[in-house]
């Protein structure tokens, strides 16, 4: 696993700040760090080989049989409602409360551009020209919810994501990637996870939580 410089605008596929690395075998996973590619590799490295694959003409397997978002070719999968595409059957990994990113069906439905559009009954075939849904998020939060690994590789490299200020905790003046890591947002601003009161983090390289009441 290693990474090389890319010139592109792209974002990283765990927090959608700006990414200067992508991944060195596929060229096809963009990162803003090497601790963000170290957290998506155990999901990227199926597709990695298969995006390689494609990289020099070689063929590969039907995407039909395989997960989109990992690579599993061994199932269960499921075709997703939203935009019907092949993905791990897998609702049963997640533990309820437990804020872990192990479902694949789970995170495409929770934290995509995609499942929002269909969820909220949006007109329009194509959720990333949505304007509604832009209306609806934050450019961090749009931006993350277009590019980040919980979508389809396509939807990916097709998505023209905002860009957006970075933001800092309003307590400490730490900078903070409000979908990547623990944080809470309350009237005086966004608080990082060392200044918010009771958080329980999530497990590692599992979803961030993000609370919504703090004194202010
Ligand atoms: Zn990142
Ligand atoms: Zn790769
Ligand atoms: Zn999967
Ligand atoms: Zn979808
Ligand atoms: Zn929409
Ligand atoms: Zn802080």
């Amino acid at each position: 696993m290693s990474s090389s410089k890319t010139s592109e605008k792209r974002c990283c596929a765990v927090c959608s700040y700006p990414a200067p690395n992508r991944c060195s075998g596929c060229a096809q996973a963009f990162y803003c760090s090497k601790e963000h590619q170290t957290l998506a590799w155990s999901k990227h490295k199926r597709l990695c080989k298969i995006y390689q694959r494609q990289n020099r003409g070689e063929p590969v397997p039907s995407p039909d049989t395989y997960c989109g978002l990992c690579g599993k070719e061994n199932g269960p999968l499921r075709q997703t409602q939203c935009c019907n595409r092949t993905i791990c059957d897998d609702y049963d990994n997640y533990t309820p409360f437990s804020y872990s990113a192990n479902s694949c069906s789970r995170n495409h439905d929770r934290y995509t551009r995609c499942c929002y559009h269909y969820n909220e009954k949006h007109r329009g075939k194509d959720p990333l020209q949505c304007r509604k849904c832009s209306e609806d998020h934050d450019a961090e939060k749009e931006a993350w919810y277009m590019t980040n690994n919980f979508n389809f590789q396509d939807d990916i490299l097709r998505a023209h994501p905002p860009s957006f200020a970075p933001k800092h905790c309003t307590k400490c003046g730490k900078q903070v990637k409000q979908n990547a890591e623990t944080v809470s947002v309350g009237r005086s601003g966004i608080h990082c996870e060392g200044c918010s009161e009771n958080m329980v983090p999530a497990p590692p390289g599992g979803m961030p939580r993000t609370t919504y009441r703090f004194k202010d």
